[in-house]
């Protein structure tokens, strides 16, 4: 039967074509997508025989289609009786093909494509003794009947010759795997030599690649067809020394291309591998009784294919998200080979006897389950570091030129936009502290590096003056740290001692042992101790008053003291404001005689015009003659409502300011009449030994104690000093909520606590 097939359609994007996108990091570009899934191709190649089984192998018209009838009287029992036709509808049957036919049709545009970046594989299946070998190697001592591999090479080479503006380099390798080991088919060259290590296959993100096996260069035919030979020798000696079944071997030649443009300083390039592979032989255990070793080796040829079977079937499953790669060796080697973006054609190697018809069945199977698997084949674009760097060199220089040639067309003289040295930095610090103290106005702008540095040394200065901050304040005070629990605590013992026996049943803070009570009550104080805290010192030394002075009197002395700074700056906001009163209403009178004197003047220009009317009007080429006085007056009035409307924008400025500085005054009030409290009650309200406690040490402050420290303290004590705080802040009422209801929640955490801590007790 004469094969008639025809090739599947071409579609081979042109050289160095397509837009650059995004790059990746670390050189690696994202593959570029062709936009289509293409499915895998599946041929099947029948074996030439004589005893050709016509009665059951019939292909279809589009010699796409092998229809299998199976008689019942020859091979009953064997297969499954209930079914006798098979029909597979694949990519081509290749029946007395030639090689040269089947690299046409196979493997020509696999190859051609991997010049432009795509990955390829070619794989072949098969009984042993089915053709693979064949189809992939083809005969080593016949040129014509060399096979899918020394042509591969040929085309590379050759296409490479047409390629000028591009260098290209070729590299191949060939790998073995027998028994779940890894075997490099290269590696007697004599530049080689054995590997120490097993080799291992590794993943990163370019791809799966086999570690300790041998990438040969190659940069002619010639060379390639010694390292096929030499690989092809190797395989042949080893399935005698080590008395290895070839048949159960799987082996992967691979050729490496890695393409640069010659013309164009481009920094992106393209990578692709080729990988031809010839399968171990797909038998079935069992027919050769196989037993032992043997059956050792076959158990582990239908492993590895079983294995590839599942991830084939697995890719065919668009539902499927895994694919089972890292089960056995072969799926591992060939993860970024099978499927992903690859260009990916199936032979299937087929008896075209009836004897054979079960293995051949089985083979056509795992033909059409391959041809659901769907590939997206995409362009490995790299970037050549080296090259990048070069470009970006260049375009620096060419930027840097660019800019001085607008500084000297903007008049800007010595604008350096190389690095800044310390010096400069020096300076732009000297500058922001400047400004900071106000004796620089402003900071001149430069260029975009100047600016980054002067925010830099903002962020610098701020830093450096926390630190002053906080060094002055220790200098002045003994800072606790929060989780200093020690000193805390002790200085709350001292705090818990001190109430005991301070709070009286109507609320009252009681008198000291020593008799000299002092009194409590904001409502009822009185004016007298007013006069003995006048100043700031008599209100820090003076012995504790019996009667505190009134709050009036206090505030006068607070506002000297500790409010000093909000005060000034009350008072400073307050006669902002006044100012800006002032001058609202000077500026409202303004407006409202400029009102008056735009109505007077209306009224004269109206007598004026009406004099006019009743004299007789008088009219040179179609102009209107006025008189002087009427002419003035319509001047005055245009100036007049010139200034009105000045004025009057003014006015609508002021009133805005006003309404700021109001705001602010208030904010300031709040602040000192609040600090105010806190302090009178600090004053005149806490014994001397509570204040003794709480001053030098600590950021304790009645009114103000932080919720961190009430939450350490034991039950008992929080309940004395919750009631302390409901009396000592009786102008507070907020506060004490939200005191109370933080106690709340620690009390009932603390209860879980105690109460998950006797249930773990109980359990041990
Ligand atoms: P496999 O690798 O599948 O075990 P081989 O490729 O070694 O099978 O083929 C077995 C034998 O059949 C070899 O001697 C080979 O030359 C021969 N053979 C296979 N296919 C063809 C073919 N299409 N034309 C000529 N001889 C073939
Ligand atoms: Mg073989």
């Amino acid at each position: 039967m004469a094969a008639v097939y025809t090739a599947p359609q071409p579609s081979i994007p042109v050289f160095g074509r397509g837009s650059c996108s995004g790059r990746a990091a670390k050189g690696l570009l994202p593959p570029k997508r062709m936009g289509t899934r293409k499915k895998v191709h599946a041929f099947v190649r029948v074996r030439p025989t004589d005893d050709f089984a016509h009665e059951m192998i019939r292909y279809g018209d589009d010699n796409k289609t092998i229809n299998i009838h199976l008689k019942r009287d020859t091979q009953r029992g064997v297969v499954n009786n209930q079914q006798t036709d098979w029909s597979f509808r694949l990519d081509g049957v290749l029946h007395d093909a030639s090689q040269d036919l089947v690299y046409e049709t196979v493997a020509k545009d696999v190859v051609s494509q991997a010049l432009n970046g795509y990955n390829g594989t070619i794989m072949c299946y098969g009984q042993t003794g089915a053709g693979k070998t064949y189809t992939m190697t083809g005969a080593t001592e016949n040129y014509k009947h060399r096979g899918i591999l020394p042509r591969a090479l040929q085309q590379v080479f050759r296409m490479i010759e047409e390629r000028p503006t591009h260098a290209i380099t070729v590299r191949v390798s060939y790998l073995e795997i027998y028994n779940e080991s890894l075997f490099d088919l290269l590696s007697t060259l004599p530049y080689v030599g054995p590997s120490v290590t097993p080799m291992t296959i590794v993943e990163n993100p370019q791809g799966v690649f086999v570690k300790g096996l041998s990438v040969h260069l190659t940069s002619q035919e010639e060379d390639a067809f010694s390292l096929l030979f030499e690989g092809e020798t190797n395989r042949i000696i080893a399935s005698h020394t080590m008395n290895k079944n070839s048949s159960r071997s799987h082996s992967i030649f691979t050729i490496y291309v890695e393409a640069h443009s010659r013309t164009l300083s481009d920094e992106k390039y393209i990578t692709s591998k080729i990988n031809l592979v010839d399968l171990a032989g797909s038998e079935r255990l069992g027919k050769s009784g196989s037993e032992g070793r043997v059956l050792k080796e076959a158990t582990y040829i239908n492993k590895s294919l079983s294995f590839l079977e599942q991830a084939i079937i697995a890719l065919g499953d668009q539902k499927r998200d895994h694919i089972p790669f890292r089960q056995c060796k072969l799926t591992h080697a060939l993860k970024d080979s099978l499927g992903g973006n690859c260009n990916m054609v199936l032979v299937t190697n087929i008896y075209g006897e009836a004897t054979q018809l079960e293995e051949t069945l089985s083979s056509l199977r795992f033909a059409s389950r391959m041809k659901l698997v769907t590939t997206e084949p995409a362009i490995n674009e790299k970037y050549d570091a080296e090259r990048m760097v070069k470009n970006l060199e260049k375009e620096l220089a060419l930027l840097k030129q660019e800019l001085a040639i607008h500084d000297s067309l903007a008049n800007r003289t010595h604008v350096n936009y190389d690095p800044m040295d310390e010096i400069q930095i020096a300076e732009i610090n000297s500058q922001v502290r400047r400004y900071l103290a106000g004796t620089l106005d402003e900071i001149d702008v430069i260029n975009l590096r100047q600016i980054q540095e002067v925010f830099n040394q903002f962020r610098v200065v701020l830093s450096q003056q926390e630190q002053e901050v906080e060094s002055s304040l220790r200098r002045k005070y003994t800072l606790i740290d929060k989780n200093d629990f020690a000193t805390i605590s002790a200085v709350q013992k001292r705090l818990a001692s001190i109430q005991a026996g301070l709070v009286d049943a109507d609320g009252h803070l009681v008198g000291e042992p020593d008799g000299q009570g002092f009194g409590f009550g904001v409502a009822s104080l009185t004016t007298k101790a007013g006069k003995k805290v006048k100043s700031k010192k008599t209100v820090k030394e003076q012995p504790r008053l019996s009667t505190p002075p009134s709050k009036s009197v206090a505030f006068e002395d607070f506002k000297n003291e500790r409010g000093s700074e909000i005060n000034r700056i009350f008072k400073e906001n307050k006669s902002i404001l006044n100012e800006r009163r002032k001058r609202a209403s000077e500026t409202t009178q303004r407006i409202n005689a400029i009102k008056k004197e735009i109505d007077i003047t209306k009224e004269a220009l109206h007598f004026q015009k009406s004099l006019r009317e009743k004299q007789g009007e008088y009219e040179n080429k179609g102009l209107m003659i006025i008189d002087e006085e009427e002419f003035q007056l319509i001047l005055k009035l245009k100036d007049l409502k010139k200034q009105y409307r000045t004025e009057y924008q003014d006015l609508r400025d002021l009133r805005a300011e006003i309404q700021y500085c109001q705001h602010l005054v208030e904010q300031c009030r709040h602040r000192l009449l609040t600090e105010f409290d806190v302090w009178y009650n600090e004053s005149f309200f806490i014994p001397e030994d509570v204040q003794a406690a709480l001053k030098p040490g600590s950021s304790i402050r009645p009114g103000m104690v932080p919720v961190s420290r009430i939450v350490s303290l034991g039950e008992d004590d929080q309940d004395k000093f919750s009631q302390l705080q409901q009396m000592m802040l009786p102008e507070g009422p907020d506060s004490i909520s939200f005191y109370n209801a933080k106690v709340k929640t620690e009390q009932k955490h603390n209860y879980l606590k105690t109460t998950m801590g006797l249930q773990q007790a109980r359990r041990k």
